[in-house]
C-alpha cells in the first residue's frame, strides 16, 4: 500500500491502531473458510476504527481512491467472506465493543459491532433477558459479524435467526455518508426495511457501525433429551412429526454415525456409536409445560423407531450431552486435514428426501459427507471430509457439492442457511436467484457502493 496511504489512515485511527506488518497482514488475510490467500492476495494494511465517524473517513478516502476494502469482525465466517484481495484495507471492527444500552422497559439493546456474541448472551441473560441467537462460534464471533451474515443456530427453530432479532442499524456507506436504518419500536414501516437489506449482506453494501436488537424475557427452565436410531432415515422422519404434531423444541440436532463415532473418540461423553443418529433436542419455557413437552416428543421419537431415549436428569448431564454437540466440528477436523461444512436448507418436511440425497451423493462420488444440522429448522450440514491437495479427490468432491446444491433448490431449499455466499458459493447463486434476480442485486449494489469497494467479489464473484 502507498506510504501516504498509510500516513492518511494512520491519521485517522491512531499509530496503534494500524497493522501493517507481512506477518500482521498474513494473520488478518485469512478466515475460516478453505479459502487461502496467495502472496498477491494479502491485504496492504489493517485498520482498526474507534467509532463511526473514523469508520466514514476510511470509507471516504478508501473510495476516493478507490482501494478494496474488507470489513472484518472475528473472521470466523466459512465463506471466504473476510479473503483479502491485494492491496486492499482490512477494517476490523473490534475495537468498536460496547454494550451503549440494556433497555429492560422497551427490551432492547443496543450495541457496536464488535460485541462478541456471547458476552452480550450472559450480559442479558443476568437482567433475566434473552437473546436467542446462538451460532457455535459465539464465545469469538462478533454482533457485526452475525448480522452481517444474518448467522444463526441451534435455537433457530424456536427463537429464528439473527435478523428476527434486528430493529436498526447505523451503517456506513461506501461514500462516507452514515445513515441509520428501522429504530427503537417493534412496529416500524416508514420507507423500504432496508435494515433487512443490510443483514445478511455479508460486508458488500455498507460497514454496520451499531446495531439496535431486540431481547426476549428468558425462559424459565430448559431440559435435554437424546434420542437414538439405528436408521439415520428415522431420526430424519422423526424430526419432520416432532414439527408436524405442532411440538416446538428450542434445538432439534441430528447427528449421523460418522459424528457420533467421532464425537466418542474425541470428547468421550458416552455417546451410542454403534447408531445410525442421535437427535439432541432441547425444550424451554414455564416450569409446567417441560415435563408434556418432553412426553410428547419422546412418544413421536418412538413412534419413528427411536430405539433408546435418554432424558437428562440434572444440568450438569444436560452440559454434558451439550459438550458432545460442541465437540462436532473439532471431532471430525482430526479425520482428514480439509473440512467443508456446507449448509443446505430445505423444508423441513424435505429433509428426509435431502438425508438420502446426501447419502446418494456421498456414495456416487466416494467421498466422506457426515451430516449433522439443525434439523428441527431444516438446516443440514453436510459435511466433506477431504484433502484439497488431492486433485483427483478434490474433482470428485467439487461435483459432489454441485450436485448438493441442485438437490436442496429442487427440493424448495437453498444453498445457505447460515454461513452465507461469501467467495465459495458465489458461481451458484443464480441457481437460487436466477439471472434477473442476481441482476437486481448487483444493481442494489451499484447504488450503495458504485466503485465496488466493499468485499469485491463476494456475493457476486469476480
Ligand atoms: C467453529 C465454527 C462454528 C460456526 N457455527 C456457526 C453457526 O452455528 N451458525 C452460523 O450462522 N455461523 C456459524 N459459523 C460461521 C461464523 O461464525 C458466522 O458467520 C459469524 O456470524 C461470523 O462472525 P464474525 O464476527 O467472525 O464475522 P467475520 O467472519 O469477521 O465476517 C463475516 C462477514 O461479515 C462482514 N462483516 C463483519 N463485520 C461487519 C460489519 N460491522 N459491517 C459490515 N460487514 C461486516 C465481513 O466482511 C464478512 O463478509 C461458525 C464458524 C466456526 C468457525
Amino acid at each position: 500500500m502507498k506510504q501516504e496511504i498509510i500516513q492518511r489512515l494512520t491519521e485517522i485511527v491512531g499509530q496503534d491502531n494500524v497493522y501493517t506488518s507481512l506477518e500482521d497482514l498474513y494473520c488478518y488475510s485469512y478466515d475460516a473458510s478453505f479459502v487461502k490467500s496467495n502472496k498477491k492476495d494479502l491485504a496492504g494494511i489493517a485498520v482498526y476504527p474507534g467509532n463511526a465517524e473514523e469508520t466514514a473517513k476510511i470509507l471516504k478516502l478508501a473510495n476516493e481512491e478507490k482501494i478494496p476494502v474488507i470489513p472484518r469482525g472475528a473472521g470466523t465466517n466459512v465463506s471466504g467472506g473476510t479473503i483479502s484481495v491485494g492491496d486492499s484495507i482490512i477494517l476490523v471492527l473490534k475495537r468498536m465493543n460496547k454494550i451503549l444500552e440494556l433497555d429492560r422497559k422497551n427490551l432492547i439493546a443496543v450495541v457496536e459491532p464488535g460485541v462478541v456474541t456471547g458476552y452480550l448472551q450472559s450480559e442479558v441473560e443476568r437482567l433475566g433477558l434473552f437473546y436467542p441467537p446462538d451460532p457455535a462460534s459465539l464465545a469469538v464471533s462478533t454482533i457485526g459479524g452475525n448480522v452481517a451474515e444474518c448467522a444463526g443456530g441451534p435455537r433457530g427453530v424456536k427463537y429464528g435467526v439473527t435478523r428476527d432479532y434486528v430493529l436498526g442499524l447505523e451503517v456506513v456507506l461506501a461514500s462516507g455518508e452514515v445513515i441509520n436504518t428501522g429504530g427503537k419500536t417493534i412496529k416500524n414501516v416508514t420507507g423500504y426495511d432496508m435494515t433487512k437489506l443490510f443483514t445478511g449482506s455479508e460486508g458488500t453494501l455498507g460497514v454496520i457501525t451499531k446495531i439496535i436488537l431486540k431481547l426476549i424475557p428468558k425462559p424459565e427452565a430448559k431440559n435435554t433429551m437424546l434420542a437414538v436410531f439405528s436408521e439415520l432415515e428415522q431420526a430424519s422422519e422423526a424430526v419432520s412429526e416432532i414439527i408436524a404434531k405442532g411440538v416446538v423444541p428450542a434445538t432439534l440436532e441430528l447427528l449421523d454415525n460418522i459424528y457420533i463415532r467421532n464425537i466418542e473418540e474425541y470428547a468421550k461423553v458416552g455417546l451410542p456409536t454403534d447408531a445410525e443418529a442421535v437427535l439432541l433436542i432441547e425444550v424451554d419455557g414455564d416450569r409446567q409445560i417441560l415435563a408434556k413437552q418432553i412426553d410428547k416428543i419422546e412418544e413421536i421419537c418412538k413412534q419413528s423407531g427411536a430405539i433408546q431415549i435418554r432424558i437428562a436428569q440434572t444440568p450438569a448431564e444436560a452440559e454434558e450431552l451439550w459438550r458432545a454437540r460442541r465437540s462436532a466440528f473439532p471431532a471430525v477436523s482430526r479425520v482428514r486435514p480439509t473440512i467443508i461444512g456446507e449448509d443446505v436448507t430445505v423444508p423441513r418436511s424435505n429433509i428426509p428426501a435431502m438425508v438420502k440425497q446426501i447419502r446418494a451423493i456421498a456414495a456416487k462420488y466416494k467421498v466422506i459427507i457426515a451430516v449433522l444440522g439443525h434439523a428441527g429448522d431444516g438446516n443440514l450440514h453436510a459435511t466433506i471430509l477431504t484433502d484439497e491437495t488431492d486433485r483427483e479427490e478434490w474433482s470428485r468432491v467439487e461435483k459432489a457439492i454441485d450436485e448438493l446444491f441442485i438437490a436442496a433448490v429442487k427440493l424448495d431449499g437453498t444453498l445457505s442457511g447460515e454461513h452465507g455466499i461469501g467467495r465459495v458459493k458465489s458461481k451458484f447463486i443464480t441457481l437460487q436467484t436466477g439471472e434477473a434476480g442476481l441482476e437486481i442485486q448487483r444493481r442494489i449494489k451499484q447504488v450503495l457502493d458504485p466503485n465496488n469497494i466493499l468485499n469485491p467479489g463476494v456475493m457476486f464473484g469476480k
